[in-house]
């Protein structure tokens, strides 16, 4: 995996940290929730729950897929898809917050 940095704690993304991509650039999780959290109107606070509660599973089932390390080119081609598909969801997640 390429090397990232996280715009919020400027730590390196490390392999098997959940992170994101906002127009900034990439982010923790964890750092990208906090940093919005602290900025956000009290009405808005129940959104971010929730969609921070949907993101961090759209992104442990991104890790979790990279663990399943195919071996055919079939497989590989199927997990490929797949996480795309979770990858372009957790994409979505992450404007919704990003614009809350
Ligand atoms: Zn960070």
């Amino acid at each position: 995996m390429a090397q990232f940095k996280c715009y919020v704690c400027n730590d390196e993304v490390r392999t098997g940290e959940k992170f994101t991509f906002t127009k900034k650039g990439s982010v923790h999780f964890d750092c990208f929730v906090s940093a919005k959290r602290k900025g956000i109107k009290p009405e808005k606070a129940e959104m971010l729950r929730t969609l921070s509660l949907i993101l961090d599973s759209e992104l442990s089932h991104l890790l979790n897929l990279l663990r399943i390390n195919a071996v055919d080119e079939m497989s590989k081609e199927y997990e490929r898809i797949k996480y795309k598909d979770i990858e372009k969801a957790a994409g979505e997640t992450t404007k919704k917050i990003d614009e809350l």
